[in-house]
């Protein structure tokens, strides 16, 4: 079964086209710019030349026909026809907890992704669009939904419960519900694999850390619990993201700065973390050059995101009793060697001990960097969130006939 995986944004939309059969990927790409004066496709069938096509694509039902037209395309197509397209499963960030696993698209599913666009007002709107415009386009295939939210929806009320008035969780449902499932679901399920040992038996914490970032304490192969909350802004410093935070900060901040609640937003969500730290960059990779270069800003920005980083994994490891495994992953987890280094240095009292040469390797593999001695096995991880999309999406299909 070949099942197309769309992630569709408000202005842009990515997807991959799998061949379930060996589960390798044909074409993958990516469509910026949806809706301003000049839209951009790239798009890279596999083993062949990527394509750059710049047009005008006002909207997703658009945008979806011609990475269509580019999957059948005499010369950088992939399909000799769409009807190839047997199934086609859509990321969607907040599921809320109507949507504890992936699910078929039916009108009430819609409604329900529509009933939390308030929860979710940057995300779920545009999910809604490539929903809508995937049904259009290829109008018989059957569509799946794949969200964010619901591998954390395991997690216990004393874990998702915020202590503040209980009638704002029964009138507003203001509670954790985490982020970045997907990716914490797919690399345990690969740690036990590489580790060739029961997922049930590992306590396990998986960093997902990339431009933003979340941690997930895993029990029971099931989520424990999780740093991101009602939205993606709590936990871990990030890239523009403050993280925690007093929230009393929010208040006094509006206040003598005379904020509304946009500006505020707009301020912990996009003007925060390492970039307000350093001045200069949200990304790692120019975080750490500063760093090597005794820039004192970037240096600070760094020491505050790997302390904030490492008071969570030990928070972690006391929220289970001890840890077994911790799994590094996205962007900055599978390819900025220092901040594991540097995060696992002052994590001797827990038994870890990475082996420097290992950590320096990259090879876009599941690998070990933890020593012999190491009393926690240290995993790097590369995730890979649209093949858990692809496969679900599978199993849903085929459990739906
Ligand atoms: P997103 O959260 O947008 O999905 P990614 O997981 O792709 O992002 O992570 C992107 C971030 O990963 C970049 O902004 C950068 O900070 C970081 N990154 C990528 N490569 C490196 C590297 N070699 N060293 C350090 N950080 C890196």
């Amino acid at each position: 079964m070949k099942v197309l995986v769309i992630n569709a944004g408000s202005s842009s939309l990515k997807y991959q086209l799998y061949d379930m059969n060996d589960e390798s990927v044909l074409a993958k790409g990516l469509v910026e710019r949806i809706g301003m004066d000049s839209s951009i496709l790239t798009h890279k069938p596999t083993g062949k030349e990527e394509v750059t096509e710049v047009s005008e694509i006002l909207e997703h039902t658009t945008a979806i026909r011609k990475v269509l037209d580019k999957l059948v395309d005499k010369e950088h197509g992939v399909l000799n026809s769409v009807d190839e397209i047997q199934a086609v499963g859509h990321r969607v960030v907040h599921g809320g907890e109507a949507f504890k696993s992936s699910a078929l698209v039916t009108p009430e599913a819609k409604a329900e992704i529509r009933r939390l666009f308030d929860l979710a007002p940057l995300h779920n709107p545009p999910a809604i669009s490539g929903i809508t415009a995937a049904e259009k386009n290829m109008p018989n295939v059957p569509q799946v939904v794949v969200f964010d939210t619901a591998f954390h929806q395991t997690m216990d009320e004393k874990v998702f419960l915020y202590p503040i008035p209980k009638v704002l969780y029964k009138k507003h449902h203001v509670r954790r519900y985490g982020m970045h499932g997907t990716s914490h679901y797919y690399v345990s399920r690969v740690a036990a694999e590489y580790l060739n040992r029961p997922l049930e038996d590992l306590k396990m914490i998986t960093c997902h850390i990339g431009n933003g970032g979340s941690l997930t304490a895993i029990k029971d192969g099931k989520s424990f619990d999780t740093s991101m909350g009602l939205t993606p802004l709590e936990g871990l410093m990030m890239g523009t993201r403050s993280g925690d935070l007093d929230p009393a900060v929010v208040t006094f901040v509006m206040n003598k700065e005379e904020l509304t609640i946009s500006e505020v937003n707009s301020m912990l969500n996009k003007h925060s973390g390492l970039l307000a730290i350093s001045g200069s960059s949200s990304d790692m990779r120019d975080i750490t050059d500063g760093l090597e270069a005794g820039e004192p800003n970037a240096t600070l920005a760094f020491e505050m995101y790997e302390y904030r980083l490492r008071k969570y994994i030990g928070s972690y490891a006391a929220a289970l009793n001890g840890v077994d495994v911790i799994v590094f992953t996205a962007g900055v987890g599978e390819n900025s060697a220092v901040v594991r280094e540097k995060v696992c240095e002052n994590l001797t009292y827990l038994g870890v001990e990475i082996d420097p040469e290992l950590n320096k390797i990259r090879s876009g593999e599941p690998r070990r960097i933890s020593s012999p001695n190491s009393k926690v096995e240290v995993l790097v991880i590369p995730t890979n969130e649209e093949l858990v999309i692809a496969r679900d999406t599978l199993r849903i299909v085929e459990e739906s006939k």
